[in-house]
């Protein structure tokens, strides 16, 4: 029998981010996909020109029907859009935390669009603390929640440690954007991991989505954390190498 994965995101209508992709990621890896949207966006593969955010009652009441019929094994939230997501999130992963939660804090597109405003960004924080699994922030996500520069292997380390005392959850800081090497950062609570792995030269639409929603699979699987987050990390990688080239930018292959 199939096992039912949640995302809680947005919709990227090019399916190479967002809610689509997670679905897709899920299929892969032989779960069953259920998807409640926070926000409807204007993309195509290379730029978000704009978002539409749901209500909260419109995201509680898509999660609560799904709910009622299904048994969920984990869930992952993407993108929220808006101020009003918060709450609406908030109640989906209180109302799961015998579950794993893997939260990819979406704020920025890489083309520059903000998918959640600066100033709810710790708002956000609080709402999900010591509810979730696992925080998996890039460096711009981890320099915007801790406001200041994370430059070396030595900051990201410190930052992991740090946020994972702000959510009171283990912390992957991806390294995919420091200039010379990719070094994961992951801290699970009490020890710090790194996964270091050959910089690539593409830049694939919905990396962070791919990496959270894969993780979230591994768990579901039965993997321990740092095991789950190592195999994704390496996962990923490997179908960094083999993109689709289908629009303006690589996009996954699955
Ligand atoms: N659109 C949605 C719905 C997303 O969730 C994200 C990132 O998580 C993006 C767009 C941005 O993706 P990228 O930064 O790869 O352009």
């Amino acid at each position: 029998m199939k096992n039912v994965l949640l995302t809680v995101a947005g919709f990227d209508p090019s399916s190479g981010a967002g809610a689509t992709l997670d679905l897709r990621v899920f299929n892969h890896f032989g779960f069953y996909g259920l998807a409640v949207l926070t926000a409807i966006t204007i993309q195509n593969s290379f730029q978000v020109y704009g978002f539409k955010p749901l209500s909260a009652e419109l995201i509680l009441e898509q999660y609560r029907k799904l709910k009622a019929d299904f048994k969920l094994a984990g869930i992952k939230v993407g993108m929220l859009g808006s101020r009003k997501a918060i709450s609406a999130v908030e109640e989906i992963v209180s109302d799961n935390n015998n579950l794993p939660v893997v939260i990819d804090p979406v704020f920025r597109s890489s083309s520059g669009q903000w998918l959640l405003e600066k100033k709810y960004i710790q708002k956000y924080l609080q709402s999900i603390r010591g509810k979730i699994t696992l925080l998996t922030p890039n460096l711009n996500e981890a320099s915007l929640i801790l406001g200041e520069k994370i430059d070396t292997v030595e900051d990201m380390e410190q930052a992991a440690r740090r946020i994972s005392q702000l959510t009171r959850s283990a912390c992957l800081l991806k390294g995919g954007h420091l200039m010379d090497k990719v070094v994961d950062v992951f801290y699970d609570g009490h020890q710090i991991h790194l996964f270091k792995k050959k910089k690539l030269p593409a830049e694939v639409h919905g990396t962070g989505c791919f990496l959270s929603s894969t993780i979230l699979c591994f768990l579901a699987e039965g993997l321990p954390l740092t095991e789950a987050c190592k195999k994704a990390s390496m996962t990923i990688h490997r179908f960094l190498h083999s993109p689709l080239l289908l629009g303006h930018r690589p996009l996954f292959d699955l």
